[in-house]
């Protein structure tokens, strides 16, 4: 256990430390990624130690710093080789895969048939594929679904419709993306990338070639010319600035920095407490019930008319309570005006 100092007593640090356990990460008050999700809802998993977000939403950079941790704690001893392993592969998994998106011929796979890989082929065959005449990429995606479709939930026709259907158009994408390479374009939305897009769609991969060749020695071509004449004078740039240079622009009444600090608000006076409102009322008692009783005999008939004259059984208890009230407190303020709006509401009824 961690040594906790500038704690007063060993039983405030067994305090706090009990306490503190509802945060630390497991706990029911640990913080949660709280990502946005494309379904509408929030990221529910638990934020990685020292971090936000959790692996899946923290970016690379905290993912990285999640290695680092876990490496250091694989050297101490808190994380398990296995552990370690398992998570390395996941990574080694994940960094294939994205490699894959670029160059789909990167030996490599991830998934491990094992004994099935025989069936696999055979299945593969029968359906007039050659497993080793694909790309790495796909025969591994050819595996994921044949473990799908012929493993975990044989249905063959699913898997027919993988082989003819789905396997045509990735191995489409991933003859374009050959492609791409081998045109040495990584990045489409260069002028060269642009060019050859356009190129391909027009006449197909020769005529790409023959773009981005015409592109890359124009541009060679302009740097050399500019080596010639740039004697003792710097070369300019070989393509227009992108972005409109930054120029000083002041804001109307000088610059915001500038401007001497606005007087803050003086502080709000304090409110006033507010009135606990009504007590809540105690019913009344048997014995209360038989004193309203008497208060209304002795009254006189002009107030046992009053009372007959109430329709509602609520309202009648009300009328006895403030009529004894009054009887038994004629100088209470509150007594006497409850008592006045029976009188003044039987004035105007009358
Ligand atoms: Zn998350």
């Amino acid at each position: 256990m961690p040594r906790i100092t500038g704690l007063k007593s060993e039983t405030q640090r067994d305090r706090f430390l009990n306490a503190a356990k509802s945060y630390v990460r497991g706990g029911a008050l640990a913080r949660t990624c709280g990502a946005k999700l494309r379904t509408g809802g929030v990221c529910e998993q638990l934020a990685l130690a020292g971090e936000t977000r959790c692996l899946r939403h923290g970016g690379p950079t905290a993912a990285r710093r999640f290695r680092e941790r876990q490496r250091a704690g694989l050297r101490q001893g808190s994380v398990s080789p296995e552990e370690w392993a398992r998570a390395e592969a996941r990574r080694a998994r994940n960094a294939l895969t994205w490699a894959w998106r670029k160059d789909p011929r990167l030996p490599g796979r991830t998934i491990d048939l094992g004994p099935d890989e025989v069936a696999f082929v055979a299945s593969a065959a029968d359906k007039g594929v050659d497993v080793d005449a694909l790309y790495p990429a796909l025969a591994d995606w050819l595996r994921w679904r044949w473990r799908r479709h012929q493993m975990d939930r044989p249905d063959a026709a699913r898997w027919h419709k993988a082989v003819r259907e789905e396997l045509p158009r990735q191995r489409a994408a991933a003859d374009a993306a050959v492609a791409w390479v081998s045109l040495g374009i990584t990045d489409k939305r260069t002028k060269a990338g642009r060019a050859a897009k356009a190129a391909l769609r027009a006449g197909g991969i020769e005529r790409a070639r023959a773009a981005v060749d015409a592109l890359r020695s124009a541009s060679s071509a302009a740097v050399d010319v500019d080596m010639d004449k740039g004697v003792g004078k710097p070369a300019g740039p070989l393509t227009p600035l992108p972005v409109r240079p930054w120029t000083a622009r002041a804001a109307a009444d000088g610059w915001k920095r500038r401007r001497s600090d606005r007087q803050k608000a003086p502080p709000a006076p304090p409110r006033p407490a507010k009135p606990l409102g009504r007590p809540p009322r105690v019913p009344d008692r048997p014995e209360d019930l038989a004193a309203y009783g008497a208060v209304l005999r002795a009254a006189g008939p002009q107030v046992r008319a009053m009372y007959e004259a109430i329709p509602r059984q609520e309202d009648r208890l009300r009328f006895l309570r403030d009529l004894a009230g009054y009887a038994n407190a004629p100088d209470d303020a509150g007594a006497q005006r409850r008592w006045l709006g029976w009188v003044t509401a039987e004035d105007r009824r009358a």
